[in-house]
């Protein structure tokens, strides 16, 4: 029997025979990079016109905080519309105020922003909610990610009505979405999944889009890599608290052992969805007594948040 060789070759496409960038486990497939790139634009488009979330006229506020999954957004929507003279894109990035991360990660969605030309606006916690996310977490870090979370959301709007958006597009993947249902279901509210997910502020509604629901964190990593932009960027130190966290690694472990588990969760979800189809998950959307904003209870979340706060 012939020894096996010391160093094997890469594995090649299974489309062209080039070396291959990545194992896409689900498909059962190899690709390599210029594949990769086809296949994430092809889905990316697929996934924007199915479900009409882009459409002419359109003036779209991207989601940039500097990350991964903005950057690659930004990059994917402006390479699929640059020659759309009728859809226009901002980026708008959230400054919570966390002292060592996110200075870094601005400093790359600006620099993003003005390589490819796109407006960019910027939001602050300080300048919103009176101060920094640091302050307003002294004593309450394990609840970061759900204070966090309110602001951020509300911010996001503010920035995008700003921008004179029609639409809101967040980087939100596959592996985003599936850790959302997963946690929805842990924690006994499933009725979640089915709430409007349209951007609300003050009477104004701009829906939220996803073109990356369907795109997995690992396929954006090195999407990212092919593009020469990848970074390493610091992590936010308040992630360490979050049981998404937790849900991330037992949910990578299924994807691998049995590929497919989270497009899965998201077929589950939309099954959810069907089923609750103009019932929005039982509750009905009303306005909050004291800002006026939509929302499904008496109170907003913000409003709730400010009270529990103390502001
Ligand atoms: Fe906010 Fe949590 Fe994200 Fe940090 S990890 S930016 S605290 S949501
Ligand atoms: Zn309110």
């Amino acid at each position: 029997m012939s020894p096996e060789p010391l160093c094997s070759e890469a594995p090649a496409c299974s489309l062209c025979g080039e070396p291959a960038v990545i194992h896409q486990r689900h498909a059962g497939r190899l690709l390599c990079g210029i594949h990769l790139i086809a296949d994430l634009e092809h889905r990316v488009s697929g996934t924007i016109a199915s479900q009409k979330q882009i459409v002419p006229g359109d003036c779209v506020a991207v989601a940039l905080s500097g990350g991964k999954d903005s950057t690659a957004l930004l990059l994917l929507l402006h390479r699929l519309f640059k020659s759309h003279n009728d859809i226009r894109f901002v980026a708008v990035t959230v400054d919570e105020g966390i002292d060592g991360y996110r200075e870094a990660t601005i400093r790359s969605a600006e620099g993003l922003a003005r390589r490819l030309g796109v407006k960019h606006i910027t939001v602050s916690f300080r300048e919103l909610f009176g101060d920094s996310l640091d302050t307003i977490l002294k004593d309450r870090e394990t609840q970061a990610c759900s204070i966090c979370g309110i602001l951020r959301k509300k911010a996001l709007v503010k920035g995008a009505e700003r921008a004179g958006a029609t639409k809101l597009a967040t980087g939100h993947n596959l592996d985003d979405e599936a850790q959302s249902v997963l946690m929805n279901v842990l924690r006994g509210d499933l009725m979640r999944l089915v709430r409007n997910s349209g951007a609300d502020s003050g009477g104004r509604f701009i829906p939220r889009v996803k073109p990356l629901m369907y795109v997995q964190e690992k396929e954006i990593a090195t999407y990212l890599v092919l593009q020469g932009i990848w970074s390493e960027l610091p992590e936010c130190p308040y992630a360490i608290h979050a049981l998404r966290r937790e849900v991330r690694s037992v949910l990578s472990g299924f994807e691998y052992r049995h590929p497919g588990t989270m497009l899965r969760l998201m077929e589950n979800k939309k099954m959810i969805e069907a089923a609750f189809l103009g019932k929005t998950g039982g509750e009905p959307v009303g306005h909050c007594r004291e800002c006026g904003d939509p929302c499904s209870g008496e109170t907003c979340q913000l409003c709730q948040l400010r009270h529990s706060l103390g502001r």
